[in-house]
């Protein structure tokens, strides 16, 4: 046999080994749901290991030896990946998570006085973190975080010669583990109240809930300083942030939303809708949640001001609980990441973030971000379009040589990063931004 032979063969091997240590990972993990592992910190780093190291080494023997560029081969071949079986089993078991998760924890072992099952399995990491029992939003928190850390080690990988997927992807990596785990996890411990520093109204659509707002006036300093830096986030930093750099700075570099999308999401990002038809459906819907939630946190407002508890026969508690329930959780959860593997990795994003919609507004009328086109470049393979996570028709822009100024576009940069010809730049230019999404600059010319 030749060497190229063995070496497929030795591939080949290695992946299957990887599979076998992070499923017997897995299988702890489930067994451990239905009671069937003891409880202990060192049973549940041994699981926890072997599912990232299974993940890891497939990765590693994926993309070591691969020239330079980006491989999506088998892509549209792959039943996890074309909506194929593994994909189907995959969305109904990440769907079923998550409506146990939000509606139905007891099944996964959180209990009033002590945990059982897959809860009580966290329990010594919770009681090392932040002396307190694990509850479901925390075993959550340990498994979306240990994705985006897992998942984006493959996506460094498969990217690794593009600079900037690989800063990017290093920055969410951060971000979540950080800001939206440790450090809210170690303000739990000293007494302090739950803040994850990055996540700003209306994506954390509780900030002006009557609770949190108390919480917050009654931790003193602290306390305090939540409550500005939040409200500064949403009038100075982002605003200043997305007028210099686009949506990205949110949407692919921070935010745990976008970070899943970007890690675990990146095998589906070719399964979003590219039609007009979803154009349309996408701006109906994203510009009504963000309607929903202004009205919805008007209310709540109005009524911890007031003391009224409703407005034109409206109660507004109800309407906050509608909100949570059909956006806050069925909508960004069970829809927003149980439908990876049909509906692409950014469906939340795309139909559904209210941040999304705020910085999209942003992004299209006053910011520097653009994507520029070399239009006599493109050989038209559409690997661009193909590629891009919220549904944009890349292609069509580059075509005409016209810069592309779309408010949904959250500056992932992988259109550029699969185009063979070099025909696309993510920019932050000086021209005027009033003029450049009407004017397309025409290199034929
Ligand atoms: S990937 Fe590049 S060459 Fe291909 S259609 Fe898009 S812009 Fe044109
Ligand atoms: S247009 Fe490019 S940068 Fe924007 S979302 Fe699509 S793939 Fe990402």
């Amino acid at each position: 046999m030749s060497t190229f032979g063995i070496k497929i063969l030795q591939k080949g091997r290695n992946k299957m080994w990887s599979v076998v240590i992070g499923f017997s990972g897995f299988l702890m993990l489930v067994a451990a749901t239905y009671d069937l592992l003891p409880v202990g910190l060192f049973i549940l780093v041994i699981s926890l290991t072997l599912i990232s190291c299974g993940i890891i080494l497939y990765a590693y023997e994926a993309y070591r030896d691969v020239p330079e560029g980006i491989k999506n081969n088998h892509n549209f071949f792959n039943s996890l990946s074309s909506r194929g079986w593994l994909g189907w089993l995959t969305g109904m078991v990440l769907t079923g998570f998550y409506i146990l998760l939000y509606w139905f924890p007891e099944y996964l072992g959180q209990g009033d006085k002590s945990n059982t099952g897959l809860v009580a399995f966290f329990d010594p990491l919770s009681q090392l973190l932040k002396k307190q029992n694990a509850s479901q939003w925390f075993v959550y928190g340990v498994l979306y975080t240990l994705a985006i850390l897992i998942m984006g080690v493959k996506f460094i990988w498969k990217y690794k010669h593009s600079k900037y997927q690989l800063i990017r992807t290093l920055s969410v990596i951060f971000f979540q583990l950080a800001f939206a785990f440790l450090i809210p996890e170690f303000m739990l411990r000293l007494n302090m109240p739950y803040n994850d520093f990055k996540n700003m109204w209306p994506l954390n659509y509780y900030f002006f809930d009557g609770w949190h707002l108390q919480e917050m006036m009654q931790n003193g300093n602290i306390g305090w300083l939540m409550l500005i830096w939040g409200v500064l986030m949403i009038v100075v930093v982002s605003p200043v942030l997305t007028y210099f750099f686009g949506k990205r700075w949110y949407c692919s570099w921070v935010c745990g939303c976008g970070g899943l999308a970007e890690t675990a999401g990146d095998p589906f990002r070719h399964l979003s809708d590219k039609s007009i038809a979803a154009w349309k459906v996408e701006r109906y819907l994203i510009y009504s949640v963000l309607v929903f939630s202004v009205v919805m946190t008007a209310g709540v407002l109005y009524s911890f001001y007031s003391g009224i508890s409703s407005i034109a026969g409206v109660n507004t508690a109800s309407l906050r609980s509608i909100y949570g329930f059909l956006i806050g959780s069925a909508f960004s959860g069970v829809i927003g990441v149980g439908f990876y593997p049909l509906l692409g990795s950014r469906v939340w994003c795309r139909f559904g973030c209210p941040m999304a919609a705020i910085l999209g507004i942003q992004q299209k009328f006053f910011s520097r971000f653009r994507i520029t086109t070399n239009g006599g470049q493109c050989i038209s393979c559409g690997n661009c379009s193909t590629y891009c996570e919220m549904g944009i028709d890349v292609r069509a822009y580059a075509q005409k040589g016209q810069d592309i100024v779309r408010a949904s576009c959250v500056g992932c940069g992988v259109c550029s990063a699969v185009c063979p010809r070099g025909v696309l730049r993510l920019e932050n230019g000086s021209i005027d931004i009033f003029d450049r999404g009407k004017k397309g600059r025409n290199f034929s010319q």
